[in-house]
């Protein structure tokens, strides 16, 4: 960005003077054009230049009015700093800045002058590269941005963890159900499932609010974790709705396991007004796997039988723990 070449940046009306050009006229051309350097030059190449420095400087240095009569050639700073039209706007910094000159003639091939570059015309495309810098930065701040959210929700799903909870998500159970139900029927050990849901959890929300529901379920579900041993294993099925894998279990064992879990939620006694229990609830459907028996049953069945248990729970009147025998689809529970 600082490769712009001078010519696209310097001034090419050059107010130039011969050198024999008087001081009082250098000064009348000054105040009239408001120039704040003069170019001398002899057939246009450029031999000195003077400023507005150099003229304070010899009406100083004079005290009659002897400078009145001295000339361009002998007020002028010379050799001058000149650079090639087609030198660079960091060249021109780079000199500026070490000579300390604050105008820089800009001259062609031949030598001729060919325009001006002043300090202020530096700092003014100094900015506007900055800023255009600061634009490209910006853009692709942004872009990256972009690019970081994509990724996140892509990892969000991939994630196999709630984000609310901190406890395994669909994607987990499916994952560690599985391996249990093919670990089962290779080594003929049972293992049984809970599926739980809130009772009447919407209502909860209506009347206490969305938030107030949230912390309820990591209350819940942290009560749960606690109660359970370590080889169970709890996941968020969806919305308020939990399955709980009891690897290497019983069906007597799963049945009063959980009707201890829906014991202690009951006795959590939080208040649920809108409840018939007056209190937070929990329903659940248990189903038990028997590779002995159950050979070919897939895994995904053993939680539709889950459910249809629950299903039962919810109808026999809530707060309790049920199993299904019959195949029947499951319906909202009124
Ligand atoms: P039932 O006793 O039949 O289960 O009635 P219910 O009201 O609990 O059942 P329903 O399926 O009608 O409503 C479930 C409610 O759970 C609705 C939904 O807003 C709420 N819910 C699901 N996930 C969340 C959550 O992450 N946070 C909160 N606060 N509420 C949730
Ligand atoms: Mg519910
Ligand atoms: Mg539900």
């Amino acid at each position: 960005m600082f490769e712009i070449p001078l010519e696209t940046l310097m001034t090419k009306k050059v107010r130039c003077v011969s050198p024999k050009t008087k001081l009082r006229d250098l000064a009348r051309l000054m105040a009239a054009n408001r120039y704040s350097c003069l170019v001398v030059t002899e057939k246009k190449v450029p031999l000195g230049i003077i400023t507005e420095r150099d003229l304070v400087k010899v009406l100083a240095e004079y005290p009659n009015e002897g400078p009145l009569l001295l000339n361009a050639a002998e007020l002028m700073t010379s050799p001058v700093t000149t650079m090639h039209k087609n030198s660079t706007l960091l060249d021109a910094i780079a000199i500026t800045r070490v000579r300390k000159i604050r105008h820089l003639p800009v001259v062609n091939i031949t030598g001729r002058i060919a325009g001006l570059i002043t300090q202020s015309d530096l700092i003014q495309a100094y900015l506007h590269i900055l800023e255009a810098q600061h634009e490209v930065i910006q853009r692709s701040v942004a872009e990256r941005t972009r690019e970081l959210n994509d990724a996140n929700e892509h990892l969000m799903a991939l994630s196999l963890e709630d984000p609310l909870l901190l406890i395994g998500n669909r994607r987990a159970m499916e994952v560690d159900l599985k391996h249990v139900h093919y670990a089962a029927l290779r080594n003929k050990t049972p293992y049984s499932v809970l599926l739980i849901d809130i009772d009447h959890f919407k209502q909860y929300n209506d009347h206490y609010g969305h938030a107030k529901g949230d912390d309820i379920l990591k209350k819940v579900i942290n009560h749960i974790q606690q109660s359970l041993r370590k080889s169970d294993r709890v996941f968020r099925y969806g919305g308020e709705e939990f399955l709980l894998l009891f690897p290497d279990t019983m069906l007597k064992d799963a049945q009063q396991l959980s009707n201890k879990l829906i014991k202690n939620v009951h006795d959590l006694k939080i208040p649920h007004l809108k409840s018939p229990f007056k209190r937070l609830t929990i329903s659940g459907g248990v189903c038990y796997f028997n590779p002995e028996n159950n050979t070919n049953k897939p895994w995904q069945e053993v939680i539709k039988s889950a459910d249809l248990g629950l299903y039962k729970a919810k109808k026999g009147g809530r707060n309790r723990v049920a199993i299904s025998k019959k195949q029947t689809p499951r319906k909202n529970a009124a």
